[in-house]
């Protein structure tokens, strides 16, 4: 059934420079496969020691010529490298996440692996259009001459979690490389295999040594060491809302830039109108889709109450057919959570939500045995001033809640600390737009979801977070804006 022969990860090492070398203190953390919980590889433990020597080249690679002065059209060149080695390996990195996270392999070649290849497609073009502004200055008339440049943040530390780990590492590293930042990227210790193949594929692509760095290991230590280096310019965080606070306020000793990428609690609408052959299967993969492990899950349902009960038997048979297992078998929707952990936190949640008063209804009971399978569940009957209601539960858990307006509808969309997305399901135009206007969520999905785009900025409202990765706004976040001003009388 297994079969890792043609898997290539680095074991227990990390890439400082272009030197592949473990933890000094030997120690390494094991990697657990969620379908069987088997220990099937091993990464490096590192430590503020092996931080400070990839921000050291990070640094040095940042001042180097061979970066600094690369031509924008080779910067291009060379992103656009990284996607073709990327997606000649596509099938070797789906399989490695499948191992790693528990995803279904197809839906990571679907998914995980072409976001991936795609950012750096896209981030290759930004290379070569990155614009300053000429400036009409008022002072003294035209005796100066003003402008813009955009130039790099300088050494980023990126730091990564485990739910999609191939895609929210390429998104900060394509984008950095491409305003000609350097990166020290720190993943999850629970999912660290294919960034490490990745960085294995980028040195191939030739990516200079030292442009990337990858530290394994733990949060406290290393994620904490690369938090406060004093040579590292910027933090670009995906990850909890908890872990990404206290990167705020750790930054404000140094006031290091910061852009945080956090957690959600996205609602789907639907509407009385809504197409509900459309919306009632899209509502129930937007929820359980990659297990429920997506920042921005349709997590709460938000029904209008003349279609609430169709809605809701409509997922639950959804959900029936959704076959679950182990990532590999071709036809498996729904993979393992992805540790012991995760899947006792999502079971008290549903515990939780029953003891608030909700209905849990467990919509497949065919899960294995072996492993961190959770099968899918709705909880019906949902009050807006419960926990369910408002707590990340990160798992394949629907909370359902009626309502009656739109204006209704409004409210508890955004009755929620997060703000990261939103699904609305409405055939009325004019109310869609109103609608898309007035919930307040970084991305809102008019009769779609899920559909990401390198285009497309992408970030939260409130507690989901500070900034926008990828598009525009993504590549000029990792650029500052200076402004000359030039006498133009000597
Ligand atoms: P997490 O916050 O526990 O860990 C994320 C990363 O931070 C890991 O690499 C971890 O080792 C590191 N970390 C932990 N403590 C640290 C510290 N003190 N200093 C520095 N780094 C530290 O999150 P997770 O459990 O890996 O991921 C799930 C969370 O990520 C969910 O809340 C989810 O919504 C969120 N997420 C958000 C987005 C987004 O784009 N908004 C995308 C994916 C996941």
């Amino acid at each position: 059934m297994y079969n890792l022969d043609n898997i290539k990860a680095p074991a227990g090492k990390m890439l400082i420079g272009s030197s592949w070398v473990s933890a000094q203190s030997g120690e390494t953390l094991a990697v657990e496969n969620p379908a069987n919980g088997d220990i099937f590889a091993q990464i490096a433990s590192g430590s503020a020691l092996e931080v400070d020597l990839a921000v050291k080249s990070a640094r040095a690679a940042f001042e180097s010529i061979e970066w600094s002065r690369m031509r924008p059209l080779d910067r291009s060149r060379l992103l656009e490298q990284v996607a073709l080695k990327l997606e000649q390996h596509a099938d070797e990195l789906a399989l490695l996440e499948s191992y790693d996270n528990g995803k279904p392999k197809h839906l990571a070649l679907m998914v995980d692996v072409p976001t991936a290849v795609e950012v750096f497609r896209y981030m290759a073009g930004w290379c070569t259009k990155i614009y300053g502004k000429t400036l009409p200055v008022s002072g003294d008339g035209s005796r100066y001459h003003a402008y813009t440049i955009r130039q790099p943040v300088g050494v980023i530390g990126a730091i990564t979690p485990w739910n999609y780990p191939l895609p929210m590492a390429a998104w900060k590293v394509a984008s950095a490389m491409a305003a000609g930042c350097t990166v020290v990227l720190k993943p999850s210790e629970i999912t660290s295999l294919t960034t490490l193949r990745m960085a294995e594929l980028m040195l191939d692509a030739g990516v200079p040594p030292g442009v990337l760095n990858v530290v394994t290991g733990k949060g406290e230590t290393v994620g904490e060491a690369l938090i406060t280096h004093l040579d590292v310019n910027k933090i670009a965080f995906t990850g909890s809302t908890p872990v990404g606070k206290h990167i705020l306020r750790t930054s404000a000793n140094d006031l290091k830039r910061v852009s945080l990428e956090l957690g959600g609690k996205s609602p789907t609408i639907i509407m009385p109108d809504a197409n509900l052959e459309k919306a009632i299967p899209d509502a129930a993969m937007a929820i359980f889709f990659n297990s429920g492990q997506t920042c921005f899950a349709g997590s709460r349902l938000l029904c209008h109450d003349s279609v609430y009960d169709e809605v809701i038997a409509g997922i639950k048979e959804v959900a029936k057919n959704l076959p679950i297992g182990h990532g590999q078998a071709a036809e498996t929707m729904i993979g393992p959570v992805v540790n012991k952990k995760q899947k006792d936190r999502i079971e008290n949640y549903i515990r939780i939500g029953q003891e608030e008063g909700a209905e849990a209804i467990s919509a497949n009971s065919k899960i294995p045995e072996q492993g961190y399978f959770v099968a899918p569940t709705i909880l019906s009957g949902v009050s807006p001033d419960s926990r369910v209601f408002n707590e990340e539960i990160f798992g394949p858990v629907l909370t359902a809640t009626k309502f009656k307006t739109e204006d209704e509808a409004i409210a508890l969309a955004n009755q929620s600390c997060f703000g990261l997305g939103a699904n609305l399901y409405c055939r009325d135009g004019q109310a869609s737009h109103r609608m898309a206007s007035a919930i307040n969520a970084g991305t809102v999905w008019v009769n779609s979801y899920f559909v990401l785009d390198p285009a497309m900025p992408f970030g939260g409202f409130k507690q989901s977070g500070i900034g926008r990765e990828v598009g525009e706004d993504g590549v000029l976040m990792f650029t500052e804006s200076k402004s000359v001003c030039m006498s133009l009388e000597s």
